[in-house]
């Protein structure tokens, strides 16, 4: 089949397409790159079934040729990247979302969303089942990025109803893996980055928020199921084992031989509390679960971000507490 992936140049994107490519599928890579890398799909671009096309999803978009299924993951996925690019943000979930439903409307092809957990907010309801219809500010800070994916997704459901498209929503939870950037302030690679050059830890707040965290692996796994499934509503992709934020640097620190120490610095606002997905759905309706344990897709990320370092890549993980307690990202007062 051909699959036409936008933001395919991102991290999961490129997990996506690797996993097509070995599947023995076509894939078309759709990227602007503003925060995907031509380096993250740079292995595959000598493949005849594989092609990259630079373009804003945007902007209208078409292709010659026959096309199966349309993916739409375009998106500033790291709260430092949304906070700095707050409009772009909002465009890739509402119009670069149309843009990919009327690509796969054209062609009769299934269509999947990737949406978030962050459609939950500071959720009320714990664990996160879909049923939940969540707790977002919709001004606030994280708005840009949490009521862009809820409009993506009400559009998709339009799309699904008035059309009869095959569509499909995933609703992903933190994940974590080689190709993530180094500086797009994610705790995941800002703990390793730190760790790796013998920096402390830093812990937002008081490190008692939770997230549970899924390896990339699985989620492409998760994906490409809910895409072949036929279920129209919205299904959480994650891993439900739940760490606070300080366990999971107490992690870090015993995989580095506790030679790191933590420092603590102000939580950003709105700083979801708690997060963990139910993943009763997906294991009915796709038989799927996560299947890595996080200790091991810990050791393959690390052994990334080391040669990545080694490499002389220059990270700048303190980009996300300037970015997050900036003047401009205070409240409105309501
Ligand atoms: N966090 C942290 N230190 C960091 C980066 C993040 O303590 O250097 C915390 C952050 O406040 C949040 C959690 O880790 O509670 C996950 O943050 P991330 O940006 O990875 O994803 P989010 O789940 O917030 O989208």
């Amino acid at each position: 089949m051909r699959y036409v992936i936008s933001g395919a140049a991102g991290f999961i994107g490129s997990h996506l397409c690797e996993r097509l490519i070995a599947e023995g599928h076509d894939v078309v890579c759709v990227d602007n790159l503003i925060t995907g890398h031509r380096e993250n799909v740079e292995h595959l671009l000598h493949n005849p079934r594989f092609e990259f096309i630079e373009h804003d999803i945007c902007k209208p978009f078409d292709l010659p040729g026959q096309v199966h299924r349309v993916l739409h993951l375009a998106s500033l996925a790291s709260p430092v990247d949304y906070l700095n690019h707050p409009i772009e943000t909002l465009d890739s979930g509402s119009i670069g979302t149309k843009h990919m439903l009327e690509l796969a409307l054209r062609r009769n092809a299934r269509f999947l969303l990737t949406s978030t957990s962050e459609c939950y907010g500071d959720p009320l309801e714990h664990p996160q089942s879909e049923t939940y219809w969540g707790n977002v500010n919709p001004v606030g800070i994280r708005s840009c990025y949490d009521e862009s994916k809820r409009y993506a997704e009400a559009l998709t459901m339009a799309y699904h109803r008035k059309h009869a498209m095959k569509t499909s929503i995933a609703r992903i939870f933190n994940t974590y893996g080689p190709r993530m950037a180094l500086n797009d302030g994610r705790v995941v690679p800002a703990f390793i980055d730190q760790a790796l050059r013998g920096r402390n830890l830093s812990v937002f707040g008081d490190g008692s928020q939770t997230r549970s965290f899924c390896y990339v692996s699985d989620l492409v796994d998760g994906l490409l199921r809910l895409l072949e499934s036929g279920e129209p509503s919205p299904v959480n992709l994650g891993n439900p084992r739940e760490m606070t934020i300080l366990e999971f640097a107490n992690i870090i620190r015993e995989r580095f031989g506790n030679t790191v120490s933590i420092s603590f610095h102000p939580l950003p606002i709105d700083d979801p509390k708690l997060r963990q997905p139910d993943i009763d759905k997906a294991r009915r309706i796709l038989r799927w679960e996560p299947k890595v344990p996080l200790e091991e897709g810990l050791g393959i990320t690390i052994d990334f971000f080391r040669d990545k370092i080694e490499g002389g890549s220059s990270a700048s993980v303190d980009a996300r507490a300037r970015v997050m307690n900036r003047p401009d990202q205070v409240q409105p007062a309501l």
